[in-house]
């Protein structure tokens, strides 16, 4: 394995980029993983990957649930491109590991020593992965084990993870970080909001925070395609919306009619937390004029919403999903200590199994 130390480095990572030449980690097609780290860069050994959730399902869909499947799918695609970048959605996740260590120039710069367990804040898109093997995949949560190393860089955000919360209930929060911490930003006493795909991780979190900003004079309106998950009763049974209303968001007009049932102004804030394209039209058609749309979804179409608000003729501000806002990983993890009963509900789906992940079929 060769790495060419000879390159300059920069804080940003473009000294990983293979090509195209010139071009920023994210949007590279193929970065240089090398499980070498250069003098301002982290080396971790990772466990589990947390692939985003419009990622993992367009995977899922493409090899029709298959775990092997799907662990051969992401194998290729780390191997092609140096990083877990899909192409279809444009999207990664982040990661769960070990440090093995912190390249000299930043030793005295951050508080982090080989050994610490961290989270990755930073997208798998623009993070250089070596994948030894996949152990395991699971297709519920989109969670997979790897035997792998990814690299950091000086720009590089990261959580130490917290001792209170589950690991992997705590990889599945940070992942959707940004949401919760800019809904509550956004949203202002007083105001109607709507979450389209309630019932998800950013979902629940993004009601619980817009219900606090909200108060008791606005209202939140959640949006789920079914009333009869865990996570939709949740929503009702622990006051996070004021109305849930089962809809498709791909249903633009269906969506618009069912919220204006709640809200006959429609919504100050439509926030879009939705894994499935083609919602940008229901989520604009919900925002009054002069509101706001939060697109957090990585399904969104930067084309889709701005052709789709002009033909629509709604004057309205539309806001891209920043997947990071100052204090969002501490926000994000008080808003699950603040809410017990979304606790309990991530501990039982995303909490780490007793058993260790049993290896499953051959390691790639
Ligand atoms: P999640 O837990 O899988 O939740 C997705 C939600 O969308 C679920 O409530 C799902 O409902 C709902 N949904 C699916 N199809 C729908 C439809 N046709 N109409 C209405 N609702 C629908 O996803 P997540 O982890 O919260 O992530 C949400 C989105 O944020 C994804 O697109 C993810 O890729 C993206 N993301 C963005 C960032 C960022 O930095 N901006 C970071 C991480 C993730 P059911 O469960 O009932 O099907």
């Amino acid at each position: 394995m060769s790495i060419a130390f000879e390159r300059t480095i920069h804080p940003l990572g473009t000294h990983r980029v293979l090509e195209p030449s010139g071009s920023m980690p994210q949007c590279a097609w193929k970065l240089d993983n090398t499980p070498v780290a250069f003098d301002n860069e982290i080396l971790c050994d990772v466990e589990t990957l947390n692939i985003d959730s419009a990622s993992f399902k367009q995977i899922s869909d493409a090899c029709a649930a298959d775990p092997d499947a799907i662990a051969a799918h992401i194998v290729a695609n780390v191997r092609e491109r140096g990083k877990q970048h899909n192409p279809v959605t444009g999207s990664g996740g982040m990661f769960i590991g070990y440090v093995l260590k912190v390249g000299k120039e930043l030793r005295a710069k951050i508080d982090l020593k080989a050994g610490d367990r961290i989270a990755s804040l930073v997208s798998l898109t623009l993070t250089p992965l070596h994948i030894e093997a996949v152990t395991r995949v699971d297709v519920e949560t989109g969670r997979v084990w790897i035997r792998g190393k990814a690299i950091l860089f000086e720009s590089g955000l990261w959580a130490k993870l917290p001792t209170d919360i589950d690991e992997s209930v705590a990889l599945a929060v940070l992942d959707v970080a940004g949401a919760p911490a800019q809904v509550a930003r956004l949203c202002k006493p007083g105001q109607s909001v709507v979450v389209i795909g309630a019932d998800g991780k950013s979902g629940l979190l993004s009601c619980a925070q817009a219900k606090a900003a909200v108060g008791p004079s606005g209202r939140v309106i959640g949006v789920a395609p079914s009333a009869d998950t865990a996570s939709a009763r949740l929503l009702r049974d622990a006051g996070l919306v004021d109305a849930f209303v089962v809809a498709d968001a791909r249903d633009a007009l269906g969506i618009c009619e069912r919220v204006r049932e709640h809200l006959p102004h429609l919504a100050d804030v439509v926030v879009n937390c939705v894994n499935v394209p083609q919602t940008e039209l229901g989520s604009i058609l919900c925002t009054k004029d002069e509101g706001t749309v939060y697109f957090f979804s990585m399904s969104t179409s930067f084309t889709a919403a701005a052709l789709g608000a002009e033909g629509v003729g709604k004057d309205i501000t539309m806001i891209v999903g920043n997947g990071y806002a100052k204090g969002h990983a501490e926000i994000a993890l008080q808003t699950l200590r603040n809410h017990p009963q979304i606790h309990r509900y991530f501990n039982h789906r995303y909490a780490t199994p007793s058993e260790p992940p049993s290896p499953q079929g051959t390691p790639r």
